[in-house]
This record gives structure tokens, sequence and C-alpha cells, in this order.
């Protein structure tokens, strides 16, 4: 049995960061206006692309299934508002490249009608852990704390594995996103509705949520709502506020003293991890019937006006929602996606929020190390005590120069959870987490690339092996045409010599009779 420890531990590493969420909090969450148009790209999260399953003029509802999950790693796409489809066609997503991929694009009809055949239900114990995972996956929840892993996938995995404990991560560790904290201060019920519905399907009655000890606020609203919950019994772990306390391992060695090891998964370890807003999106799932076609999302910065938390459609364009916080003011310099440390500069503001869009953060020049200039690493030996997994990021900062693949592997640079410790410190503002992230993108390519080589390579040599094979096929058809040719002359000379002696025979009658 996996226990809680009563006092958590440090997860070594990690840096002590201004908080900078009271602005965004202080704003009550309000749903962002109804758009025009909706753009769904159809891979929002970690798997594959979806199917469309709908065309060009065809009037859709709001949470209509419109794109369907393909491979077992993926989740279907739903109208999140009423229209037409418009197009499906390429537009510009956001991702660090600014590279475009398929959508599927809905000019609104400004009714906002749902589909008219939901099905609440009151009470989710009546259903079946399997019945739970098929309801998440087929509204298409994802993690939204992270990079997206379909929800139900976690579940699914249960059937093999003795699962302990499940933790709801609401300790949101990075400065200015505060979409978790915000959700938790207006829907809180509905979280913990959402963790008891996880706890039955996973079929665990150890839960813990844990949350950083100065989110005092919020703490008080999820104490007095746990007092007086009747479901499952769930603990509250207060953790020292230490970005980034809510990686997910960071968090399971904090609460549990348990280390899961670089490469292994906390299923591993008999632990499931679940964010806040994905809890609240599992609730809205199995008891309203409803899919996940909106999310809460912080836009703040010191580049922005009105700095708050909206409920926005997923497929609004992030362009129409900063107009709605009073637009940009005059310290904005670029658009982010996430937070200061982890998200990633956009090239364009007119890109759609997905279902992992958890912050848009208006910089200024002081948000990213990566603004200051450069200047060469002095061998100062900051970035190491801060990495949360013990690596050594000098290391991999020369091998990255040198695209040493070896080296890099040597220093486990796959280890890396891009948490941007390193990069904070260095005195040299070097931008050693953007460093690893290419130097991991230019490995995975290369070994892409190996791979279709020996793909390409072993079909090459089965081709040889098909010619090979028909030309040996061709010669022993031939051969035993010709064997059989041979057989047929040497019977048609057996039946002449049989037809010569017959007609010799009667010949030498007729002769011996005429005599
Ligand atoms: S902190 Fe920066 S300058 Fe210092 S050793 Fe690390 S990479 Fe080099
Ligand atoms: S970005 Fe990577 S190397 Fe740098 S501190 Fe974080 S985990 Fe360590």
């Amino acid at each position: 049995m996996i226990s809680v420890l009563e006092q958590p531990i440090p997860f070594g590493g990690g840096i002590e960061l201004p908080p900078h969420k009271a602005v965004s909090l202080a704003q009550p969450l309000v749903k962002a206006d109804l758009p025009d148009v909706i753009k769904l790209p159809l891979c929002q999260h970690s798997g594959l692309s979806a199917l469309p399953l709908v065309h060009v003029g065809e009037h859709v509802l709001k949470g209509q299934l419109i794109a369907q999950a393909q491979g077992s790693i993926n989740a279907p796409v739903h109208a999140s508002t009423s229209g037409t489809i418009k197009e499906i066609t390429d537009h510009a997503t956001p991702n660090p490249s600014g590279a475009t991929s398929p959508c599927i694009v809905i000019e609104t009809d400004r009714q906002d009608t749902w589909l008219a055949d939901r099905n609440p239900i009151e009470d989710f114990y009546s259903l079946t852990p399997v019945d739970i995972q098929q309801k998440i996956l087929e509204a298409g929840v994802v993690g939204l704390g992270g990079a997206g892993f379909p929800s139900s996938v976690k579940i699914k995995s249960q059937s093999n594995l003795n699962i302990e404990l499940l933790i709801l991560n609401a300790a949101e560790c990075e400065p200015y996103i505060s979409c978790d904290e915000s959700l938790i201060r207006h829907h809180v019920r509905d979280i913990i509705i959402g963790m008891d519905i996880l706890a039955h399907a996973l079929q665990v009655d150890n839960c813990v949520i844990a949350i950083e000890d100065n989110k005092l606020d919020t703490i008080n609203i999820l104490q007095e709502a746990l007092h007086s919950h009747a479901g499952t019994d769930i603990k509250l772990k207060l953790i020292p506020s230490r970005y980034p306390a809510g990686g997910e391992k960071q968090l399971i060695k904090s609460i549990t003293g348990i280390e899961v090891s670089a490469e292994g998964l906390p299923i591993d370890v008999g632990i499931v991890c679940y964010n806040i807003g994905t809890a609240f999106a599992v609730k809205k799932a199995v008891l309203d019937d409803e899919p996940l076609i909106s999310r809460v999302l912080t836009i703040t910065g010191p580049g922005i006006n009105k700095p708050c938390n909206l409920e926005v459609l997923i497929g609004t364009s992030m362009h129409e929602l900063i107009a709605q916080c009073g637009g940009y003011n005059d310290q904005f310099e670029y658009l982010i996606m996430g937070g200061p440390m982890m998200g990633f500069r956009l090239h364009d503001d007119h890109v759609p929020v997905i279902k992992t869009t958890n912050c848009l953060l208006a910089a200024g020049a002081e948000i990213h190390a990566s603004t200051n200039q450069p200047s060469p690493c002095i061998r100062c030996d900051e970035c190491a005590p801060v990495c949360p997994v013990n690596l050594q990021p000098q290391q991999l900062h020369w091998h990255s120069k040198q695209h040493n693949t070896e080296r890099l592997l040597d220093y486990h640079l796959f280890d890396c959870i891009e948490c941007g410790c390193c990069s904070y410190v260095c005195p040299s503002h070097i931008s050693l987490v953007d460093e690893y992230r290419q130097a991991k993108s230019l490995i995975w390519d290369s070994r892409r690339k190996q791979l279709e080589a020996d793909k390409n390579k072993q079909r090459y040599q089965n081709k040889l092996q098909r010619e090979l094979q028909q030309k040996l096929d061709k010669v022993k058809e031939r051969t035993m045409r010709d064997e059989n040719n041979v057989d047929a002359v040497s019977t048609a000379k057996n039946k002449k010599a049989e037809i010569m002696a017959a007609v010799n025979r009667v010949k030498a009658k007729r002769k011996a009779r005429d005599s």
C-alpha cells in the first residue's frame, strides 16, 4: 500500500519564482464571447490526427462529433458551437515552429445550439469502469495540464496494473498561470465529483489533492468543499511552492517519497495523476454528457491590458481573446503559449486555442531569458544544482553545440523535462532549454530518417527476394513443362511404335494368308 507522507519532502533542485498570479485571479471567471469562426485542428495532443466525418457546407450542432479518433492514442474532435463547415484545410496552429496542420473550420451561426440527444446522468456509480473509460474516450478528454495525453488511456491501463493512489495535481507551479486555481475557486464541487468518478473508474480509495502551500485562499475553498464532501475520502496535501513542484514525478516524490525512473511512468509504481482541469472535464463528460469543447485559460502578462481567466471554446482565435482582454499595451513584445518557463513563443496570434492551451502570456522584455543577449558559458556551475532531474546542464550545453549525439545520450538528454530552471539561473543568459529542445528534435529527426532508411533497405531486399523467387518459380515451371513435353514425345513415340508393330503384324498375317 502506497502511503502519503505526513510531511512532504523536497524533490531536489528547482527554484523559487515570483507567482505573478494575483492580477489574473482578481477577476471573476467568465465565458469568452462567441466567435464568428472556430478553427479546430485535427491533432491537438499526443498521438495521431483524427479523421474528419463532415463535409464542407454541412451544418453541425454544438457537441457533435466531427472527427473520429484513430489509433490507440488519440482523441476525437467535437464542434465547439453550432454552425456551418466552411472548409477542411491546413491552417497555422499553435506550435513552436509555426507550421500549419489540417483544421476543420466552422462558421458559427451564433445560436450555440446543442445536440438534442445528450443523455446526462446523476449516478455514476451505476456505470462500470469500462463504461466510464468509454465515455471519457468518446468525449475527447485529454490531460489539460501538459502534453494532452488522452485521459481514457490511463484508466484502460489500470486493467493490468494495481493502482493504489490517485493524485489530483493542483500544483500550478509556473508563474503567471492561474487557470487551475480559478477553476477551483469557481467550480470546486464539480472538480471533486470528477475525482470521485476517476477514483471509481480506477477502483482506488487512496486519493490526494496536492497544492502549493502559498495558495491560501484556494486552499480554504478546497478544505471547505472536502469537509462537506460525502463521496470518496480525499486528503489535501500542501507542498512547498518551489518550481517545478507540479511536475508529475517531482510531485510524486514530494508526497510519497517514491522516485519514478526517468524512462518510467507513474502508473508503473501504482500511481495515477490527473490535472484539476481534466477532473472537471471528466465530470462534464460522464455526468453531463458534454464532450471537451471548452477550457479555462489564463490571459495575462505585462503586455496585456486586462489580465484574467476566461472559459473559452476550443478553436477560438487567440487574437479575439486578446482583444476581449483590452488588447496589448506598450510593454508588449511577443506572445507565449504557456508560462514563462515551459511555454513557447508564438509566431502569430491568429491561431486557435487548442485543448492544451492553458495560458496566453503577453510578454514584456524581461520575461524570457532568451531576450537577453547570450554570452559564452563561464563554467560557473550555477545550472547543475537547480536541475530537478539531476542532469549536468553545462555538459548538455557543450555537446548540444557540438551536435555530439553520443555524448548527449551519455548525459541523459532525454531525461530533461524542459523545465527551464537551468536557463533561468544562467548568468550568461544562454537559452539552454531551447538548445536541448533543438538537440532532441535533431536526434529524433535523424532516428526517424535512419528508421525510414532501414525500412527502405528492408523493402528493397524484400523486392529482390520476391524477384528472385519469381525467377526461380518461372525456371521451375519451365522445367516442369519441358519434362512434360519429353514425356509426351516419348509417349507419342511409343504409341507410334506400337501402331507400326500392329500394322506390321497385320501385314505379316495377310502375307501368310495370301501365300
Ligand atoms: S549556468 Fe550558464 S554559464 Fe554557468 S555553467 Fe551553466 S551554462 Fe555555463
Ligand atoms: S531544463 Fe532540463 S537540464 Fe535544465 S534544469 Fe530543467 S530538466 Fe535540468
